[in-house]
């Protein structure tokens, strides 16, 4: 048994809430009841609220709902099952999207759907990290082939945008909004954030990694750590189970792919646009060589934004190019 089984099979025991005591856990695991204090031991980084009462046992305070891929798999739609190659659920990885590449180049990875509990090194854009603790919130990562290279990026990075949003709108989320080119904004805050990366031909046949995180119940001390608004799907609506908000997202993200495939970004653009948080705002445009002031419009058929600035319309593009309130 490697370390990650044991990690999972005594938290698939606990994950209940309830007390589970130091027999019932070892041989469960099979090992003494020595031993398990030692398995126990492995949840303290994860930031677990592990408690043991004398004559009780072990309990996991508030329990914790893990993710179930068969729960996740048989909910989906037909229309996303078609599209689904793989589903998989790993407990702990350094990145989903890593995981996710490392699939790409062992092959043809289209519709493969990687998701994890906790990632330690989780990714956004230029290398900044994406705050990921253990069992509270969702990272996924999508795989799926397109024609077009690296053109198709940056629209497909705003289309992605309108599938979480329909998603979490679908879980039963009001109020959302969209900041260029994809993050997922609620009052202002950070509820969800999108990554994109692209492996293959740059102006062929290319393969794109479509990274996802959405707070669904951030523990306080994590969040803590983020340094910008946050905020999860948790204190807007209430409880909400992970496995249903995975069906919700991959219900509405596998087959935008297809419709992104068919009428690239253009068909989503009024939606997108109606989504627009900055809309007739002042904002700050960041590219590598400058900040540009100038009041957001909008954005075009491709997915870049336009910017009316000192009385011109400009468009800007490109993965490199950050999005702020004027200051
Ligand atoms: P940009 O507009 O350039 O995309 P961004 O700061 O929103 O700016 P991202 O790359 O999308 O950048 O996301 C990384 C940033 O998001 C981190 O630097 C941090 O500020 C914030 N962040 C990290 N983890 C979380 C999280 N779990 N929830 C909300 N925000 C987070």
């Amino acid at each position: 048994m490697n370390a990650g089984m044991d990690i999972e099979e005594v938290l698939k025991l606990l994950a209940d809430g309830r007390f589970h005591s130091g027999e019932e856990l070892g041989d469960c695991l099979g090992v003494s009841r020595t031993a398990v204090w030692k398995q126990l031991k492995k949840l303290e980084p994860l930031g677990l609220p592990l408690h043991s009462v004398k004559g009780k046992g072990y309990c996991l305070e508030g329990g914790l709902e893990l993710l179930r891929p068969e729960t996740i798999v048989s909910g989906l739609n037909d229309n996303a099952r078609a599209l689904l190659l793989e589903l998989d659920v790993q407990t702990i990885v350094d990145s989903t999207n890593v995981r996710a590449a490392e699939r790409v180049a062992r092959g043809n990875a289209h519709g493969y759907v990687c998701s994890a509990e906790q990632q330690t090194a989780g990714k956004g854009r230029r290398g900044r990290p994406w705050v990921s603790p253990f069992g509270k919130n969702i990272y996924l990562s999508a795989v799926w082939g397109f024609d077009g290279g690296i053109a198709v990026l940056e629209g497909l990075s705003l289309a992605v945008g309108v599938a979480v949003v329909r998603a979490l709108q679908a879980a039963g989320l009001e109020g959302l909004r969209l900041k260029w080119p994809n993050d997922v904004l609620w009052n202002g805050r950070k509820l969800a954030g999108i990554l994109l990366e692209m492996t293959g031909d740059v102006d062929g046949y290319c393969q794109v990694v479509v990274g996802l995180g959405v707070n669904v119940s951030m523990p306080p001390a994590s969040g803590a750590t983020i340094d910008q608004q946050w905020v999860d799907v948790q204190s807007i609506i209430g409880d909400c189970s992970r496995n249903q908000l995975m069906i919700h997202i991959l219900n509405h993200l596998l087959p935008m792919f297809k419709e992104f495939q068919a009428g690239g970004f253009s068909a989503l653009r009024p939606e997108w646009e109606q989504l627009d948080a900055y809309r007739n705002c002042v904002v700050e445009l960041l590219t590598p060589k400058a900040a540009h002031c100038g009041v957001a419009l909008g954005v075009n058929d491709s997915g870049a934004i336009r910017v009316r600035v000192d009385g011109h319309e400009r468009v800007f593009s490109g993965g490199e190019i950050s999005l702020r309130a004027a200051p």
